[in-house]
């Protein structure tokens, strides 16, 4: 048994409040209970209400999940344009694109669709995300089967595909008084999805979807917060997360456990640079724009920021370290980023000039990927794992726009210092601030009011979802 601190602690604890189910083979995902020994264990409790949906929904993902009768009846239906509705097995398959972030907070938002309308979650992993994640369902998978009908479409689902939900709409091929409603429909929810598309949202148009049995959707995005704008889901919501800053917190830490492999990564670097620390920092610096965000500036921007912030110690530039470390207290520094010389310049500094308050100061990195390759698999699993080491950090700062770095402060529970986004040649002012709430930011928010039939600001509507703070026309819940 692996226990950082030392100490067993309580099952509720490793639980996390009631969110794990208990029944699970500990060797398969070590990861899923031993966690809680990194991570600081979260003050934030589940609602009972949240936990006892999640123990019925594995129960019906055991039911109609991949290898059961049900599910094969369900395919053959499906195949056969045979719409059974006496089935209580209903599915949303979902289909990744974009990096890992964005994937992991667009499956958390198609799982609490999958809760809110009683369906089960499969989710059509691509090699390049294989091996990253421990099955989330007891006794169960959640990967849609290799040999799924509809594979080739799937491969081919973009914008414009003539049978999304969002283009029958549009060509008057779908209505609610459509008499034969197909079996399954296409959902395009992805950054560049079109008004037809967003009518999703709308409760009219749920009322239609609810009676297909097969919901095929493509999404990049964490659309979640806008489920709570309709009042469909409003009851079971409000039961479901009496706290609205805590519904990617829990969900989040219920679905994403990493994998023994990945598992091993994270831990073996915690232990050797991390474990020892008195305080940990995690400096996420995500650069969108190489032209506009130029190193010195971003630099600057963030010693700045961890200045005024008091999170890191200053350093004397006229002294330099003679003799090895003092006595101070250790903190430790996590930095995640493609480029590595924001760690090196951090890294040098504390290396060679002492602090102004006696803090020892250690900097480290644990990649340096240079770019992005969301389609390795290798390389998803380092960012993965470094997803997971900022999560453990006691202190957060994150680069403004980043679902990377919102990951991380969502399973961490922590709300970060936003680094704002910066602007060609000039420092933003000010240069960070501390999130308003931990949950993520949904980048592309639909703009429409469904009943009232025209345009609306949706983070005006409800009292707790508001523009984000680091994309002003997001939506944040808080
Ligand atoms: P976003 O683009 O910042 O919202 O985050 P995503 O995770 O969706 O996409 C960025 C991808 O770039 C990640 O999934 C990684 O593949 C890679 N990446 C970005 N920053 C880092 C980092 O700090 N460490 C590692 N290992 N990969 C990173």
């Amino acid at each position: 048994e692996d226990e950082i601190n030392g100490e067993n602690q309580l099952s509720s604890d490793k639980l996390l409040g009631g969110l794990l189910a208990p029944n699970f083979t500990k060797r398969d995902c070590l990861s899923r209970y031993q966690s809680i020994s990194y991570r600081k264990s979260s003050p934030y409790v589940p609602s009972l209400y949240l936990v006892s949906k999640l123990r019925e929904y594995e129960k019906l993902h055991n039911r109609c999940g991949p290898d059961t009768e049900s599910y094969k009846n369900s395919i053959k239906d499906m195949v056969s344009g045979q719409n059974d509705s006496s089935s209580e097995c209903r599915y949303v398959v979902w289909i990744a694109r974009a990096g890992l972030g964005n994937r992991i907070l667009s499956i958390a938002s198609a799982f609490l669709y999958a809760l809110l309308t009683n369906r089960v979650l499969l989710i059509d992993e691509e090699p390049e995300m294989a091996n990253l994640f421990c099955e989330p369902f007891p006794n169960a998978t959640w990967l849609l089967p290799k040999d799924f009908p509809f594979m080739y479409r799937i491969s081919r689902f973009k914008q414009n595909y003539a049978k999304s939900y969002g283009n029958m709409l549009k060509k008057n091929k779908i209505n609610a008084s459509t008499d034969l409603l197909p079996t399954h429909l296409y959902l395009y929810l992805c950054n560049d999805y079109d008004h037809h598309d967003k009518l999703f949202f709308c409760d009219q148009d749920q009322t239609i979807l609810r009676n297909i049995p097969w919901l095929i959707m493509k999404s990049n995005l964490y659309f979640l917060p806008s489920l709570f704008l309709m009042s469909s889901f409003e009851e079971e919501l409000d039961k479901l997360f009496p706290d609205k800053e805590m519904v990617f917190h829990h969900l989040g830490r219920y679905l994403f456990h990493p994998s023994n492999q990945v598992w091993k990564l994270i831990t073996s670097y915690y232990k050797k640079y991390l474990a020892d620390a008195e305080e940990r920092v995690g400096i996420q610096i995500r650069i969108f724009h190489k032209n506009s965000s130029p190193f010195q500036q971003v630099m600057d921007q963030i010693l700045s920021c961890t200045d005024k912030e008091k999170l890191l110690p200053q350093v004397d530039m006229e002294k330099s370290i003679v003799a090895p470390f003092g006595k101070g207290k250790s903190k430790a520094v996590l930095i995640t980023s493609l480029i590595p010389s924001y760690y090196e310049k951090m890294k040098n500094m504390y290396l060679k000039h002492p602090t102004l308050n006696g803090e020892v100061v250690a900097v480290y990195q644990a990649s340096h990927e240079v770019t992005q390759h969301t389609m390795k698999n290798v390389h998803n699993q380092k960012a993965w794992a470094e997803i997971n080491l900022l999560s453990m950090m006691d202190v957060l700062v994150t680069s403004a726009g980043s679902t990377f770095g919102y990951v991380a402060q969502g399973l961490g529970g922590k709300r970060p210092w936003i680094l704002y986004k910066t602007e060609t040649q000039k420092i933003p002012d000010p240069v960070c601030g501390r999130a308003m709430s931990m949950e993520p930011c949904f980048h592309c928010p639909q703009v429409y009011d469904c009943k009232a039939k025209r345009e609306v600001d949706t983070a005006t509507i409800i009292p707790y979802l508001r523009h984000c703070d680091d994309l002003y026309w997001g939506t944040k819940l808080f």
